[in-house]
């Protein structure tokens, strides 16, 4: 596609000059970077004239994803599109190809926004974080390793650490079998959230890292829905694992189905016989995935606990934590005549279940689940502190790598949505402020005065969920606490007592006695910034208090497995004080990582999944319009564009449009800014339409641009 035919939009887009400030010359780099498919549509939404238009918004990233094109800015954030098909665009060269070369001159890449947040913190030093957002198999995950990639493929080595970048690259393969599984939206769904600090010495070498992990779903340990599994480990460790081993561990090579907790079918004893062929039809679909080979993933798990630092010992440890957790999910319990519970099972652990003081079966169960729960969830945390013992360096700059759970909103939402999605509004608060944050500082750095911007402010909704003794989790823990007759249904009374009034929480009851149809009698709604979503209590509680019987963690203490001995510590048995609820827990971990990310410089980028089937190129729009809003994209577009849409250096801003007036043509020899001035008069620029700053020049609207742009190719 010739420049001269293009739309102007187009146009605009091969003007090497927008919004990246440099000198002359670029145009060459990007004219020879960018293809006529490259600028299929536009490459940032910025430049959508119609940019409050939803339709328009989704248009164009149909236009692009049909072209295989996922990837799209707005501003500095990157939209990507799930292409569901290996695309030849992540190899070796294609990474030199965005080494060193600003945002605006090449196609948009996830490669571009690695490498523009490394380039700032060579020469800035100034940390900077990636926060990649997104719904369940959008491709948050696989984003964030080819990050990592890049890092450890283009920056340059320091002889004596390149074995931390190949630590820093198999710390994934762990965490995904221990804390990734299938589920229905996604194959290998990260269950946990994930930040990371990519460490860098002063030369810019990778030499280290750091995780944190947030809000196991651990849970899946003990039950998982129709078509799920649990966490990949499990699966590997009985297809994969030598005879000896399993031996070792107790465990069989057999079908998962012996283990209780990895077959989660429930049926009626009657309809046993009626329903066994079908339990053998659904197991067999459960357990093997036909994108996932347990066996290929046992062999780089374990190359991989050998690449990190673990010895034959400890991996064995934590098999043994593994196995043991299965061992729990076959206990069986009994009810004798006197409707006392007993143990039936005959195993090394009848011992520890005896320790259960007399309860009836349903508590019983629970008390087994709940053990097995801490142990997993617990030893997961152990294991990611054990990495970060095999990463840790002295380092001089970081880049954070932020990949956790997106808006979530399914036709039931509880506790865990309700945690996942006040994690979401945190993000946009901190986006918010950091957004408006650095628009301040550039305009105040040029002088040219602040303007309001006008936005919606979702502190409002942070303050709703964690306010202190009024705040949702708040009044939560206060249910949590209180003895007699606290249920979830007087958790959701005490809600509605407190928070009746607030613009953004609703229950079924109307201000006029009257019933809301759309909010069932055991939920609340919360209006978020990206959407109403409805929670049902049922379970809140429980889930919260997220209990263990004390003498269970007396014998774990005692245990003489060296990993559940340093998780389960003795101090906790002193302590009386009552441990924190999951919920405030949650809140002050997210707490701890806001206070991480406000002291850098983020970029974001935002997933997006084209459909359910994991199919390629299929783009199904109900689905796209969902994430659009539930990301927020048009609200990340408004504010983007309330202030000026485009800066650019006086000097690139001149060097570009000065044949355009007899006196900047063929040079201006004066002061630049008063080139420019005299350029835009004689361009006819109204006072609105732009401002000029010390360095730069402001331009409010893209339209502007364009019609300086078509002039140009009169
Ligand atoms: P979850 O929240 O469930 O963890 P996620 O957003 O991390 O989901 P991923 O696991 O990264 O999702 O991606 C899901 C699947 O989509 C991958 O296993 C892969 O098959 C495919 N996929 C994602 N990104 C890409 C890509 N850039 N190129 C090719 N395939 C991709
Ligand atoms: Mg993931």
């Amino acid at each position: 596609m010739g420049v001269a035919s293009a739309h102007p939009i187009q146009m605009v887009l091969t003007d090497p000059l927008l919004r990246v400030g440099v000198e002359g010359g670029v145009r060459l780099v990007m004219e020879s970077t960018l293809s006529a498919r490259d600028r299929v549509g536009v490459q940032d939404f910025l430049l959508l004239e119609n940019y409050t238009s939803e339709a328009a918004f989704i248009e164009n990233l149909r236009r692009r994803y049909k072209e295989n094109l996922i990837y799209t800015y707005i501003g500095s954030v990157l939209v990507s599109v799930n292409p569901y098909k290996e695309l030849e665009i992540y190899s070796k060269q294609h990474m030199e190809r965005y080494r060193g070369v600003n945002f605006y001159e090449i196609s948009p890449h996830i490669f571009a926004l690695a490498d523009n947040s490394y380039r700032a913190v060579r020469t800035e030093r100034r940390d900077q974080c990636i926060l990649i957002s997104g719904e369940s198999g959008a491709g948050k995950t696989e984003a964030s390793k080819k990050i990592l990639q890049y890092y450890t493929t283009m920056c340059p080595t320091r002889h004596n650490t390149h074995y931390i970048r190949e630590r820093l690259l198999q710390s994934n393969p762990v965490l995904e079998a221990f804390g990734n599984a299938k589920t229905l939206r996604n194959d290998n769904s990260s269950r946990f959230g994930k930040y990371m600090d990519v460490q860098f010495d002063y030369k810019g070498a990778p030499i280290g890292g750091h995780i944190i992990n947030y809000l196991l779903e651990k849970s899946r340990v003990v039950h998982q829905n129709h078509g799920e599994r649990s966490f990949h480990i499990f699966y590997q460790l009985l297809e994969s694992g030598d005879n000896s081993l399993l031996t070792r561990l107790g465990l069989q090579k057999t079908n998962p189905q012996h283990y209780h907790y990895l077959v989660k079918v429930c049926v009626c004893r009657t309809f046993v016989m009626i329903f066994t062929l079908h339990i053998i039809y659904i197991c067999n679909l459960l357990f093997s995935v036909s994108s996932i080979s347990d066996k290929h993933s046992w062999k780089i798990v374990t190359k991989a606990f050998t690449v990190i630092g673990f010895n034959e010992e400890e991996v064995e440890e934590l098999l043994k934590v593994v196995a043991s957790v299965l061992h729990l999910g076959n206990m069986q319990f009994g009810v004798d005549e006197f409707e006392e519970t007993h143990v039936t099972t005959d195993t090394q652990l009848k011992y520890l279940a005896e320790m259960i003081s007399p309860l009836n079966l349903d508590q019983v169960l629970s008390a087994r689940d709940a053990l097995a729960k801490a142990i997993y969830g617990r030893t997961f945390t152990w294991l990611v502190q054990k990495i970060n013992q095999s990463l840790a360096f002295q380092c001089s700059s970081v880049i954070g790598l932020l990949d956790i759970y997106g808006f979530e909103v399914f036709q039931q939402n509880s506790f865990e949505q309700f945690c996942i999605n006040y994690c979401n509004e945190k993000l946009q608060q901190l986006f918010i402020e950091l957004t408006l944050k650095s628009e301040q500082e550039e305009y105040e750095a040029e002088g040219i005065g602040w303007e309001t911007v006008e936005y919606f402010n979702n502190k409002i909704i942070c303050d709703l969920v964690e306010e202190k003794f009024r705040g949702i989790i708040a009044i939560l823990d206060e249910e949590c606490l209180r003895p007699g007759d606290a249920s979830d249904i007087t958790f959701l009374e005490k809600l509605e007592d407190t928070l009746g009034g607030h613009a953004h929480f609703v229950t079924h009851k109307l201000a006029n006695g009257k019933t809301r149809k759309a909010v069932g009698r055991e939920e609340f709604r919360l209006l978020h910034y990206a959407g109403e979503v409805n929670y049902n209590v049922t379970g809140f509680l429980d889930k919260n208090n997220d209990l263990l019987y004390r003498n269970l963690k007396e014998v774990m203490c005692q245990s003489g497995n060296q990993i559940v001995k340093q998780c389960f510590h003795p101090d906790e048995l002193i302590d009386q004080r009552r441990p924190e609820t999951a919920a405030t827990q949650f809140k002050l971990s997210l707490a701890g990582l806001m206070d991480i990310l406000i002291l850098k410089e983020p970029s974001y980028m935002r997933c997006i999944k084209p459909n359910n089937g994991k199919q390629p190129g299929q783009f199904e729009e109900v689905l796209i319009r969902h994430q659009v809003k539930y990301l927020g994209l048009m609200e990340n577009l408004r504010v983007r564009r309330a202030g000026f849409a485009y800066r650019r250096s006086f000097e690139a801003f001149l060097q570009r449009y000065k044949p355009l007036c007899p006196d900047t043509w063929p040079n201006w020899r004066g002061q630049l800014l008063d080139g420019v001035s005299t350029l835009v008069k004689h361009l006819n620029y109204k006072p609105e339409e732009y401002r000029l700053g010390r360095t730069k020049i402001f331009i409010r609207f893209p339209k502007t641009l364009f019609l300086t742009e078509d002039a140009l190719e009169i």
